[in-house]
């Protein structure tokens, strides 16, 4: 976009901002969600936002007050450039695609005088997958009240010490968590009250917390973010940890998500989409997903692969519902191309020219991002 923008309007200046090293700037900025774009014309202190579905040189051109002629240019040079993506290749455009892409900065692009802002994640992932594993204690554990059922235990204590070997050390306070939680087991279990009273007289509280990478405003949608986050995370930790212990199966690491996504996760139409990919074998994970020991990386592997090609098909089928939503046609190949992570912005390698995978490389994607 830049270099549509430079083709036209050569002084106009991109810069980037990280909102974790700069968060005065971005609250006094009021920004909130990632990414946010903003435009500042020379001499005026008065921000321009752009909408998300409006990033654009077009929409840029117009917010900075440029004339028709550019903007006309600047769609020109655009639609040029879409046309020979189209002949080799997709490039989706989607909010985390660009946090991918640019992991862990925020990006300011400063135009002129005039200024962009991106917010984008990599640490900043690890803390929206804790504040998710802790909202879940909060709310979605003792959903019922009284004691976990039998099921219910067998499913938590799978799911704490599946998340104890996988989660990388930097996850200090989850780790000391988790920790606390399956040294006092029974008492965690007896009651969301006995629970809490563990957790705050153990754990320094912390100040009050958001989702950072993807809220939109919207804290069910940070939870669900970060829960996705969380296992991606998980899922890449099995590799890691089993090139150093005794292997965990990776059927078994599949089966904890699944029973604690069964018993723990609040959204039902979410909770019962994915039992029932997951039950019916979707993406052939009765197969890939090994019961046993596996002993290569390469078997590992698939299970972070099994997670992120069944999160792509959420991707998908929840843009075709959106659409629906806004009285649109079902989307088309292209479209649906387009929900599917990671794009080819963010990674150019993990795609072949027909359009499908390079799995080797989407690992590599996987493992640069959550690791
Ligand atoms: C198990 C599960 C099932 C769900 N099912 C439904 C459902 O049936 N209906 C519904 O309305 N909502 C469902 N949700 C919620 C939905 O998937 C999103 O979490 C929510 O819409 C917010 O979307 P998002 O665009 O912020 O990013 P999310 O889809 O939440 O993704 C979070 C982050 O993961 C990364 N990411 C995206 N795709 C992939 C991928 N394929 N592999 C690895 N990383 C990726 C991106 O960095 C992104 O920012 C489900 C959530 C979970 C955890």
């Amino acid at each position: 976009m830049a270099k549509e923008i430079h083709a036209v309007h050569p002084n106009i200046e991109f810069h980037a901002i990280s909102c974790v090293a700069h968060h005065d700037i971005c609250k006094e900025q009021g920004i909130r969600s990632f990414p946010t774009v903003k435009v500042l014309k020379e001499d005026s202190y008065d921000f321009k936002e752009i909408k998300l579905g409006e990033v654009d040189a077009e929409h840029i051109l117009r917010a900075l007050g440029f004339s028709n002629d550019s903007v006309e240019k600047a769609k020109k040079d655009a639609s040029k450039k879409a046309k020979v993506h189209e002949v080799a290749r997709v490039i989706p455009f989607r909010l985390h695609d660009v946090h991918d892409a640019w992991s862990g900065k925020i990006i300011i692009c400063s135009c002129f005088t005039s200024f962009y802002f991106f917010l984008f994640c990599t640490d900043i992932c690890r803390e929206d997958a804790a504040l998710s594993f802790e909202f879940a204690l909060k709310t979605g554990i003792h959903m019922s009240n009284g004691p976990l059922s039998p099921n219910e235990e067998t499913a938590f204590r799978d799911w704490l010490e599946l998340l104890s070997k996988t989660l990388p050390i930097q996850m200090k306070r989850t780790h000391d968590i988790i920790n606390l939680l399956l040294e006092n087991f029974s008492k965690a279990a007896e009651s969301q009250s006995k629970m809490d009273y563990l957790i705050s007289q153990n754990i320094p509280v912390e100040p009050k917390r958001e989702w950072r990478t993807c809220t939109y405003g919207d804290n069910q949608m940070g939870y669900t973010c970060g829960l996705w986050q969380l296992f991606h995370i998980m899922t890449i930790g099995v590799v890691e940890y089993n090139q150093h212990n005794a292997a965990i199966p990776t059927r078994h690491a599949s089966e904890a998500i699944r029973n604690y996504v069964e018993h723990f996760f609040q959204c039902e139409v979410c909770r019962l989409n994915f039992l029932d990919m997951y039950d019916n074998c979707a993406f052939d994970g009765c197969h890939r997903l090994s019961a046993q020991p596996a002993t290569t990386e390469r078997e590992w592997r698939e299970l972070p692969l099994w997670l992120w090609e069944t999160h792509n098909d959420v991707n998908v089928r929840l843009m075709g519902e959106r659409m629906k939503q806004n009285g649109q046609v079902e989307p088309n190949s292209w479209e649906s191309q387009q929900a599917r992570w990671p794009s080819l912005v963010a990674c150019p390698n993990c795609w072949r020219e027909d359009r499908s995978w390079e799995d080797e490389r989407v690992f590599e994607h996987l493992h640069r991002l959550y690791w």
